[in-house]
């Protein structure tokens, strides 16, 4: 299911920002990467910008991000930013729960906790309290995934980055992920996926944070008929002192302060690329 990609086609790539804080190294790193790829192939580097978390989403940021990337010397093409988008994450959240796919859960994060919950790739693996039991109309629900019945419909599926090579889709470190959240018509999962094939993107470039992700965005590729991209997940920084992953983050000085500091953006843009290839898993 899904179609898949024409991979002799030159590549569309993207950087896709959160404005909820400053640019860091990780996601210069990030931006580069993507870019590279695009114009190794003689494709194109899209910027997206992903202001749909409301209340952190800090607009005056996405003019900073367009600031540094412009420092550290790309160049790209910049596509309407999420919270333009939002018609399309309900009509497909309405086909996904028409199909009986998503759930409504109310339950909260200590609820979670309480019920004993196992913690996965991604933090707790929600323990399908809801799933079962009718939705209490008072209480504001978000809507999660049945990965159950998703992958009987689906059947087994693979996706493929091209570092790791090819990925067998196993949503059991994940469980049942928001699709919808409880103060937004989507959640990170089900925008990224639209956006990604609304956009034509064909390489997802991202960092390894987000490896175990993919496994939920080839799932949903499937259920809504969305064209396959393959993925690229780099190695992330580490600290030069602890040898740590550094998170997006945290740990270095935004890019906005170094580039206000008077920093070169290109240099630092040839050091990062030295890095890239160095980066191992
Ligand atoms: N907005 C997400 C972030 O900044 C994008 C992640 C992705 O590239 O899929 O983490
Ligand atoms: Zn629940």
């Amino acid at each position: 299911m899904g179609q898949a990609m024409d991979r002799a086609a030159p590549p569309v790539t993207r950087f896709a920002p959160s404005p909820n804080g400053p640019l860091h190294m990780g996601h210069a790193l990030s931006a580069i990467a993507g870019h590279d790829l695009a114009r190794a192939g003689g494709g194109r580097f899209l910027l997206r910008i992903e202001d749909i978390d409301g209340p952190r989403s800090r607009p005056d940021l996405a003019e900073e991000f367009r600031r540094d990337l412009e420092w550290l010397g790309l160049q790209w093409e910049e596509v309407p930013a999420q919270s333009t988008r939002l018609a399309s994450y309900a009509a497909a959240a309405d086909a996904l729960r028409a199909r009986g796919l998503i759930y409504p859960c109310t339950c909260t994060r200590s609820e979670i906790e309480a019920a004993g919950a196992l913690t996965g790739t991604e933090g707790l693996i929600y323990p399908g309290t809801c799933k079962h039991r009718p939705p209490d109309p008072a209480r504001p629900a978000a809507w999660r995934l049945d990965a159950e019945r998703a992958l009987a419909q689906t059947g087994p599926l693979i996706w493929e980055d091209t570092r790791a090579g090819p990925q067998a889709v196993d949503l059991s470190g994940l469980g049942d992920v928001v699709l919808v959240r409880k103060d937004l018509p989507a959640s990170y999962h089900l925008a990224v996926t639209l956006d990604d094939a609304a956009d034509g993107v064909t390489l997802v470039t991202r960092g390894k944070d987000l490896f175990a992700a993919s496994h939920i965005h080839r799932t949903l590729q499937a259920l809504l008929g969305l064209p396959v991209p393959r993925w690229h997940h780099h190695g992330l920084l580490r600290d030069p002192e602890t040898g740590e992953k550094l998170a997006k983050r945290r740990g270095s000085p935004a890019l906005a302060e170094r580039r206000k500091a008077g920093e070169d953006g290109r240099m630092l843009a040839q050091q990062l690329r030295v890095q890239l290839l160095s980066l191992g898993t």
